[in-house]
């Protein structure tokens, strides 16, 4: 079974750019999924000879964001069944307080955490990463998914190992 790999953040953040990014290159034969491709916040992907299972966790739950007092439950349950969670925050707005709750959240779910802060685009990459460090999560990962931007490198990381 491929890894399953869960976008959480809060809502604007750019998780389901991410996934179109994510599964843009999916394969055509999904017959085998039915359960799973029925819903497209499941997506399958593929980079080289690594397939995975990307998990959309935005519209989960209540209203339009997965999160907007701590993790609601039906993305908590995609949590559960993670082999890895990507954080995506706003490069742009620096770290939220939500972000520090959600971050507190995650952290207590033990499973393999990559911090993203999406958008990207016209900052300085260093100064962003600098700035999320007081989230407590580790080395972020910036991306821009809408241009692509560092999505290789970071799937590299989250891959690795799997
Ligand atoms: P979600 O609510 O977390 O699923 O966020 P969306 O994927 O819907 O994106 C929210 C907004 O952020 C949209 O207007 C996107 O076009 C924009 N966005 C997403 N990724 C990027 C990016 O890499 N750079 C910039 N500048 N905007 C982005
Ligand atoms: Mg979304």
């Amino acid at each position: 079974m491929e890894p399953v790999i869960v976008l959480v953040g809060r809502p604007n953040v750019g998780k389901s750019t991410l996934f179109n990014c994510l599964t843009r290159s999916r394969d055509a034969l999904v017959a085998d999924f039915p359960e799973l491709t029925r819903d497209r916040q499941y997506g399958r992907g593929r980079i080289g000879p690594c397939a995975y299972i990307v998990v959309d966790t935005g519209g989960m739950g209540q209203g339009n964001g997965a999160i907007s007092e701590g993790v609601q439950a039906q993305a908590r349950q995609a949590i559960a069944q993670a082999d890895a969670v990507l954080f995506l925050v706003d490069a742009r707005s620096g770290p939220t307080a939500a972000d520090e709750a959600l971050a507190g959240e995650l952290r207590a779910q033990g499973k393999q955490l990559f911090l993203v802060p999406n958008k990207v685009d016209g900052l300085d990459a260093r100064v962003v990463a600098a700035d999320f460090y007081t989230l407590g999560l580790g080395d972020p990962h910036p991306i821009a998914a809408a241009h692509g931007t560092g999505v290789a490198r970071l799937m590299a990381s989250v891959l690795q190992g799997m």
